[in-house]
């Protein structure tokens, strides 16, 4: 047998090293590694793990692991400092911090994670082995019955809606759209993107009243009041009057019964000419990528991955026609638009 080749050999050691790197970059995280070297650049092992309260071999072993990973960066004197990397998406007050989204990957995803082969042998989400509880429906039975992981949760939307936004509030020219209503729209983060990108446009957030209870946590600083909250839940109460309708990371959660019950009920909403603008991780029609979307998928979630063409049809089955932009950022878009009586008929 002819010796393996050596990109091959350092392909498959990185991915099996992967987890060891995740870790390593949520440990450093928790422990305010970034946020210190921020304050006070230039320090060495000895003085990081004094202020962290931790060993000075174990700080050391991860301050070195963090500059491998290139999160920081060191020089001959052993002190450390953020990498550029680190300051754009690792401090806690960054503009685009994923210090929200790294907590809930680290205390919700990767203990749903820790236990994948039952995940994939019972083809069922294993919140019940992970967090010993069982729950029927996530949000309500898993993540909003207690205070510290419903803020933590909103926190991970908060972030990841804020380093998304802007591509997907922009994918497409909503000029002609007056008032919008977000729904699962979550912290707000997504709709007061809209209204920075729309000037014409008024953003509702509706969410389930356990999430717009605490909204105001999570207002920006300055805000000219174009973007306000209703509580209620999408499945079974009355959706607010709206042009244009935004369903973000919602779709992906849910059985394809509970996705018509919510289109259908949008789709009465909806008079001709309103808009629904749906974004998600589109798969590739061939489902071979991208592995974002596809990993995520293992979380074996109640709801399912789908390409753009699966989302078209199950809009343009509730009267919608859709068109739809990959927007090279972490999540795809598509705007439909509710199609008059008589067309629908053709
Ligand atoms: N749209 C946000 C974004 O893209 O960042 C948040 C997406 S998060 C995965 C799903 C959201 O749907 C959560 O904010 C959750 O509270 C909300 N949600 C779940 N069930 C709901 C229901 N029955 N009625 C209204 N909102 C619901």
């Amino acid at each position: 047998d002819s010796e393996p080749r050596k990109e091959d050999l350092k392909q498959i050691i990185e991915m099996m090293d992967g987890f060891k790197a995740s870790k390593a970059l949520f440990t450093a995280s928790n422990m305010c590694v970034f946020d210190l070297l921020q304050r006070r650049p230039g320090l060495d092992a000895a003085q990081v793990a004094q202020e962290i309260k931790a060993s000075v071999k174990g700080t050391k072993c991860l301050l070195e692991a963090c500059v491998s990973l290139g999160l920081l960066t060191t020089c001959q004197k052993q002190v450390y400092k953020n990498s550029d990397l680190a300051k754009c998406f690792l401090l806690s007050d960054a503009p685009f911090s994923l210090q929200g989204y790294i907590q809930h990957c680290d205390k919700m995803v990767w203990p749903l994670f820790s236990h994948l082969d039952s995940a994939v042998r019972d083809g069922t989400n294993q919140r019940e082995k992970a967090f010993g509880r069982k729950s029927k429906d996530m949000f309500q039975d898993t993540v909003y019955s207690n205070q510290e992981v419903k803020l933590r949760f909103m926190n991970a939307m908060h972030s990841i809606a804020k380093v998304t936004g802007k591509a997907v509030a922009t994918a497409f020219d909503l000029s002609s759209f007056k008032t919008a209503c977000d729904l699962g729209g979550c912290t707000g983060a997504m709709a007061y993107e809209f209204t920075k990108a729309h000037p014409q446009l008024s953003v509702t957030v509706f969410d389930l009243p356990a999430v717009v209870e605490m909204s105001e946590h999570f207002h920006p600083l300055h805000t000219d009041n174009r973007v306000s909250f209703v509580a209620g839940d999408f499945f079974k109460d009355e959706l607010p009057r709206a042009d244009l309708y935004i369903l973000a990371r919602i779709l992906h959660d849910w059985p394809d019964e509970n996705v018509h019950i919510l289109l259908s009920k949008i789709a009465d909403a909806c008079t001709s000419g309103c808009g629904l603008l749906l974004s998600e991780i589109f798969l590739d029609e061939d489902r071979r990528g991208p592995s974002r979307g596809l990993l995520q998928a293992l979380s074996m979630s109640e709801g399912k991955q789908r390409s753009a063409t699966e989302y078209s049809l199950l809009l343009k089955s509730h009267g919608f026609t859709t068109a739809h932009r990959l927007t090279d950022n972490l999540l795809d878009a598509m705007l439909c638009i509710k199609e008059t009586a008589s067309l629908q008929s053709h």
